[in-house]
């Protein structure tokens, strides 16, 4: 039969680019179509916005703690309309960059919505469209629970688009989302709450890890733990926020950062045999193809790992499959290191110290935590952690965890070393860089228990 295209990839984030781009190099006949904004998520309403508050909002640790090096700043003031001019010229750019690497590997764009009308078949408004392949990387969407006033609160999609920032904010949740943005609205100087069902941010992380950040977030925002949204009402001069505890408070503007959910509705997956699971994600084997022939899914909405590189990595190892030589290999999801950018940073690769335990028969579990000597003429009261998790049989660096600023560029490092099978011999084995936090890495040499 006599397609249309190779490959037509219906959404242009970051596994769906990642995908037509290789696909295209591979000499494939590639589309793409996108209804929204090139780039996805991460560069439109994610990862790199985020970033660029969260540096936005760590200047204000980093001007309290110049004083103690001698440093008078007077005057400081914050204009949230600058920084979201700038990110938005910023997010522009690198929409355009999207756009041109798909332009320039070749690829047809279609940037409206498209559907699936049966087995390789794609439809576009009245446009019938067929393709030897389609690859579904169509991503997530934030999900706020249902109560009363639920329809007052924003996610994370609304807030990079506000042109202002209410003096009082609060957000619900307690893992990623929640705590970047609670760190950065708290940092930008507004009155934060940061409300969380659980007794401990950041589920899933380890321990020592939420026991320390739950404490630092603390002391920079209005904590408030083992408590939910009951009913949010609607005043003229903000949101009166009822907990299930009965606390009542005003608040400007409320966050849910209650999760995400996989985006198939609407899709015409009804037109093919595919499966979802509980949460709604689209079910595909090792090569990422689900229950039809010839149909592929990556990304936040196959809900394996919702992390960006994660989906470049999948849409890449799609196209290779079916263009490439690359035809065996498959994706390994261990060791993936993930940093989240809260104040200050947590980073973490490999497992936990209770997944550990569970998978091993012996561990070692080596735990340093001190204060940064930064922090010495700061004055600031901010202790950093860096914890390792070793497997005793065979010495190897098993998990790796740190709480300390920049943590996400000293985890990148360790990375390597854990997916090379480093074992801890070899840490100590390297001599560190002094003064640095990263050294702490191979200077650790009593395990703090097994
Ligand atoms: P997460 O799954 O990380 O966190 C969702 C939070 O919402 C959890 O704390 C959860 O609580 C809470 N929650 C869920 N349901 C309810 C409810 N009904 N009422 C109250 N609270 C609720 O999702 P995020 O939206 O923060 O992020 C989605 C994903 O995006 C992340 O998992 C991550 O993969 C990715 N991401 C990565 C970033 C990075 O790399 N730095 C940054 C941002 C996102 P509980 O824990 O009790 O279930």
């Amino acid at each position: 039969m006599d397609f249309d295209y190779d490959l037509f990839v219906i959404g242009a984030g970051s596994g769906g680019v990642r995908a037509a781009r290789t696909a295209a190099n591979l000499g494939a006949r590639v589309a793409v179509a996108e209804e929204r904004y090139f780039g996805g998520t991460c560069v439109n309403v994610g990862c790199v916005p985020k970033k660029l508050y969260s540096y936005a909002a760590h200047f204000k640790e980093d001007f309290e703690d110049s004083a103690g090096f001698g440093w008078n700043i007077s005057g400081r003031e914050f204009d949230w309309h600058i920084l979201k001019v700038n990110k938005d010229k910023e997010i522009n750019r690198l929409n355009g960059i999207y756009r041109n690497l798909l332009e320039e590997n070749g690829v047809t764009m279609y940037c409206q919505r498209a559907r699936l009308s049966g087995p390789q078949c794609i439809a576009i408004e009245e446009k019938r469209l067929s393709a030897r392949y389609i690859l579904l990387a169509v991503g997530g969407w934030p999900w706020i629970p249902d109560y009363p006033g639920s329809e007052f609160v924003v996610t994370s999609n609304e807030i990079f688009a506000m042109d202002k920032l209410p003096e009082s904010l609060t957000v619900v949740g307690g893992g990623y989302i929640a705590v970047e943005f609670a760190s950065i609205f708290g940092g930008l100087g507004r009155e934060t709450t940061l409300i969380y069902r659980g007794n401990k941010l950041l589920r899933g992380f380890d321990e020592d890890v939420r026991d320390m950040i739950t404490a630092q977030i603390g002391e920079r925002v209005r904590l408030i733990l083992e408590d939910d949204i009951r009913e949010i009402a609607k005043q003229d001069t903000g949101l009166v926020v009822t907990l299930n505890s009965g606390t009542e408070f005003k608040t400007g503007l409320v966050l849910s950062a209650t999760g995400r959910k996989p985006l198939t509705a609407d899709l015409g997956l009804e037109t093919v045999d595919v499966e979802l699971d509980k949460k709604g994600a689209i079910i595909v084997n090792d090569r990422y193809e689900s229950g039809e022939n010839g149909l592929f899914a990556v990304g936040d909405v196959i809900n394996r790992v919702a992390l960006t590189p994660v989906a470049l990595a999948e849409g890449e190892l799609v196209a290779r499959h079916l263009f490439g030589t690359q035809t065996g290999s498959t994706l390994s999801y261990e060791n993936i290191p993930t940093a989240v950018f809260c104040h200050p940073n947590i980073s973490s690769c490999g497992l936990t110290e209770t997944q550990a335990r569970a998978k091993y028969p012996e561990i070692d579990v080596y735990l340093s935590s001190f204060r940064p000597l930064k922090q010495t003429l700061s004055g600031r009261e901010q202790h950093s952690l860096i914890k390792l998790v070793v497997d005793r049989v065979s010495g190897r660096v098993i998990g790796a965890h740190i709480v300390a600023e920049e943590a996400g560029e000293l985890m990148q490092g360790i990375a390597v070393a854990m997916n090379a099978g480093a074992t801890k011999e070899q840490f100590d084995n390297t001599i560190g860089i002094h003064p640095t936090l990263a050294e702490e890495f191979v200077t650790l040499r009593t395990p703090v228990s097994h």
